[in-house]
């Protein structure tokens, strides 16, 4: 055995097994633990920035699409068709505009009797 292999057997014995080793040791698994957690942690970080840039757009274009549908369409609901008196064929209808229309129908035709009978 050579001096150069014995001093190696030595420093392989003392760094091997001592109470200096097994703390170094733990000190660097501890520090491989950490930067194993500070990874992932800026790895989800990474992830979690990609996901919400991903959802602002997709918010943007919804609020985009939104947007032009509220400009194209009119705000209010075009107006039902009314009920018009002159068109009225109720002969009962209580509505205010068809019973004036059909009273002055009906003094219309009174007046006109009268001038018929009269000439
Ligand atoms: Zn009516």
């Amino acid at each position: 055995m050579s001096l150069k292999q014995a001093l190696r057997a030595r420093l392989g014995t003392t760094a091997g097994g001592g109470d200096f080793a097994a703390r170094r040791g733990a000190q660097r698994r501890e520090a491989a633990a950490a930067e194993r957690k500070r990874k992932a942690a800026a790895q989800r970080d990474r992830v979690n920035q990609r996901v919400a840039g991903v959802r602002q757009r997709e918010r943007a274009r919804a609020d985009a699409r939104v947007a032009a549908a509220r400009k194209k369409k009119p705000a209010r609901r075009p107006a039902r068709p009314g009920h018009d008196y002159r068109r009225c064929r109720d002969h009962d209808c209580e509505r205010a505009a068809c019973a004036a229309y059909r009273d002055g129908i009906a003094y219309g035709l009174e007046l006109a009797a009268v001038a018929e009978s009269r000439s």
